[in-house]
């Protein structure tokens, strides 16, 4: 976080080293207002039409429009057919820890962001389906949602409204695949975590074949400060079109590595130099992931593009997450994209032959290069795999998401592989 003059809704109440707000604390400073103001005196479909006019787009990685994904139900759902709202806080991207700083820094910010969407969407049960690893996480949010129903912010007929949700904590079990919206409905219905075939979209068959909405940590954090401030107020936090502020982070050998609210749009050498505080003494920036590890390379020809959907696109990445990866010149990118393809290649979930074979194969040759024992034509062989891995050859996006830093790698560090190849040894050892 920064101070500055530019609005930080979603860290406003975050304090560093310190323990969250509690439900009183969070009240004084406002909250629960939008929570108050939706359930007391809006329509669920003047919510929605709210968070459509401010352009939140997911914040998980997708960039989907939320109030888009919110009106996907079809008219021909019962209106009174059990609906569920499930937060994916199963933030396991490497390289990423943004939703992780929102859950411990401000839980009730959450909790209050997931009522109100649930309002918006008439789901009666949501369940924060959260990363096994984030014990502190799930202690904080476990007291929030205590304190909100104790409060009657939760359960039956939330401050009189008529509106009821009931909101579980269930802490995943461990795969990378549970991010995968379908496969984290399999898991929370106690099945092995395999991603489903879409169409059916879980709006219209979901959680349990009733229609469920999938939304991520900091795209649900946003909606009460949207209900709260209006859609005109959002759109103008950010610098481009897409609306709002974006929790980016750095990772690598820069000075601080962290995580900052920003304005959406804010460029890649901004948050690289005046917040990460540039590289470390003695390193120099060779490349970076934008959005965690299933995003392409961008080298020092992008330092100046906006962070956001539009521009890292035309750029020839993704946004992402939005927590940066950066690559310096003393680490050997054969290594780093050895290293991203074994997590790849452990995290597949076996379900389609493309991923469950293809991934080992990639670290099997990856792993022969780094250790001197490659030959040129594997490269060629990487490459023919970044297609028959590549958008549309399997089940889900993991594979193709594998694939990105490795297309892309493998252009922007041919010398590197070459080097390993010709000297028999990696050159940095
Ligand atoms: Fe599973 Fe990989 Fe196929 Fe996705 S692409 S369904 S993770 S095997």
């Amino acid at each position: 976080m920064t101070g500055g003059r530019e609005e930080r809704p979603l860290t406003q109440n975050i304090r560093p080293g310190e323990e969250p707000l509690d439900i009183e604390t969070y009240l004084r400073a406002g909250g629960y207002a939008a929570l108050r103001k939706s359930l007391g005196g809006m329509t669920p479909e003047e919510v929605i039409h709210e968070v459509t006019a401010s352009n939140l787009r997911g914040r998980g990685g997708a960039g989907f429009p939320t109030g888009k994904k919110w009106s996907l139900q079809p008219a021909d759902v019962d209106a009174r057919a059990r609906k569920y709202l499930v937060v994916n806080a199963d933030e396991m991207e490497p390289g990423t820890f943004k939703d992780r700083l929102l859950m411990e820094g401000d839980p009730h910010q959450l909790v209050e962001g997931t009522v109100v969407s649930a309002f918006a969407i008439q789901a009666s049960v949501a369940y924060i389906f959260l990363r096994g690893e984030y014990t502190l996480a799930a202690q904080r949010l476990q007291r929030a949602i205590d304190e909100a129903r104790a409060k009657g912010y939760l359960g039956k007929n939330i401050m009189g409204s008529g509106f009821d949700l009931e909101l579980h904590l269930h802490r995943s079990a461990g795969r990378y695949i549970c991010g995968d919206e379908t496969a984290m409905l399999t898991a929370l219905e106690g099945n092995r975590a395999i991603p489903r075939a879409k169409p059916p979209y879980p709006q219209i068959s979901g959680l349990w074949g009733k229609p469920t909405v999938v939304n991520n940590v900091e795209t649900l954090a946003n909606v009460p400060h949207i209900v709260n401030r209006g859609a005109d107020w959002f759109r103008g936090l950010a610098r481009g079109e897409d609306g709002g502020t974006k929790i980016y982070g750095a990772s690598g050998r820069v000075k601080h590595p962290g995580a900052w609210e920003l304005p959406m749009g804010t460029t890649i050498r901004e948050i690289l130099e005046e917040h990460a505080g540039g590289m470390r003494d003695g390193y120099a920036f060779r490349a970076l992931l934008p959005g965690g590890a299933s995003t392409q390379f961008l080298v020092e020809q992008h330092l100046d593009v906006a962070m956001d959907f539009t521009s890292v696109e035309k750029a020839g990445s993704r946004l992402g997450t939005g927590t940066m990866i950066i690559v310096d010149d003393r680490t050997c990118p054969v290594g780093l994209l050895h290293n991203l393809q074994h997590f790849f290649a452990q995290e597949s979930c076996g379900w389609c032959t493309p991923c469950r074979d293809g991934l080992p194969w990639v670290e099997r040759l990856l792993a022969a290069i780094d250790a001197g024992q490659g030959e040129m034509r594997d490269l060629e062989i990487l490459e023919m795999h970044t297609d028959f891995l590549g958008p549309g050859k399997t089940f889900c996006a993991l594979a193709p998401g594998a694939m990105e830093p490795l297309e892309s790698g493998l252009k922007c560090f041919r010398g590197d592989f070459e080097r390993h190849i010709q000297l028999k040894r990696c050159p940095w050892r």
